[in-house]
């Protein structure tokens, strides 16, 4: 009888044993509730980014490369990649960055590079993480036909996510505000709607997106639900752009940093910790440019890192650990 006692006892431990390893294996990234499961579907008010508590948010991640055919970026458009960002970096958003009228791009080669962003949504659907749906294009109203039918296909296939952000046009060029770019997303956008009711969209703005006092003086407001892309590369845009930014917000738009750089080559960068000051002050969201290896200053990882995460700190570029470092304790 004491025999039998001792082996229920030693499966008791042992079970126990089990139950604890597994709670204790579960990170703060890995427990039941994902981040979108806590904050639900993304709402402006006025310009604020607000989850499903009314709290304004902000979230913090990583830009896909082009998905462009042949580019070396489109090498890590796969689950495995949005998996270890998340594990890893604890990034709460990834953008996968479809070319549009380049070589190799959607125009070229439909499936394929919706395929490439099917693959970065549903991972991130999975993954309980934001995913902006990014139409990178440079000149989005020479295709306004082609982005209708893709967003309604992506509303039709996602709408019903709460994870899901469409940014209809990266950056136009030094083109109207008013009489170009406006008339375009006012049609896409549309066409969004009429199938998805209620996801954040993100609307590109002039020249790079950096004017977005442009669109802070002549908003969209026949749609609800819409942010305006705001893009900075250290090297090239500083206090100015600040200023231009902080001078829109209170004219009263939202703003979104679908797409920023460091200097590059260089875990220090004086001006990256005034950018992200500048986002944690204002609760702005950002994702880095961008998850490739393409030897380029803005590039995450060396040339020749897995194309499916798993990187050790010698697999990333400077670039890469000082955005790692950003994302990684970002406060939501
Ligand atoms: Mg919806």
């Amino acid at each position: 009888m004491i025999k039998y006692n001792y082996i229920f006892l030693f499966i008791l431990i042992i079970s126990c044993g089990q139950k604890n390893d597994k709670s204790s294996n579960l990170s703060e990234g890995e427990s039941d509730t994902t981040m979108v499961q806590k904050n639900g579907l993304l709402q402006i008010a006025g310009n604020k980014i607000i989850n499903k508590h009314g709290e304004q948010v902000s979230f913090a991640g990583n830009s896909f490369f082009w998905s462009n055919d042949n580019w070396g970026g489109e090498r890590f458009y796969n689950s495995s990649t949005v998996n270890w960002l998340k594990k890893d970096w604890n990034t709460t958003i990834v953008r996968a960055a479809m070319g549009i009228e380049d070589p190799g791009g959607y125009l070229d080669n439909k499936i394929a590079n919706k395929n490439k962003i099917k693959i970065i949504v549903e991972a991130a659907i999975d993954e309980g993480i934001y995913v902006i749906i990014d139409w990178h294009s440079h000149h989005a109203e020479d295709n306004t036909q082609e982005a209708v039918l893709f967003f309604e296909e992506m509303a039709t296939l996602y709408g019903n996510y709460d994870n899901i952000i469409y940014e209809i046009y990266n950056e136009p060029l030094d083109v109207s505000w008013s009489n170009i770019i406006k008339p375009y997303a006012l049609t896409v956008i549309q066409s969004i709607r009429a199938i998805d009711p209620d996801n954040l969209i993100v609307v590109g703005t002039p020249e790079w997106s950096q004017r977005v006092d442009l669109a802070a003086a002549d908003p969209i407001i026949s749609f609800s639900n819409i942010a305006y892309t705001l893009h900075f590369y250290t090297i090239h845009h500083q206090q100015w752009l600040r200023d231009r930014a902080t001078e829109a917000l209170n004219e009263g738009i939202a703003l979104f940093v679908t797409e920023w750089g460091s200097i590059g080559y260089s875990i220090i960068d004086p001006e990256t910790d005034e950018w992200m000051l500048w986002c944690k002050t204002n609760k702005v969201s950002h994702c880095n440019w961008a998850v490739n290896d393409k030897e380029e200053e803005w590039s995450i990882v060396l040339p020749g890192a897995s194309t499916s995460g798993g990187w050790t700190d010698e697999d990333l570029t400077d670039a890469g650990k000082l955005s790692k470092n950003i994302i990684l304790n970002w406060i939501y």
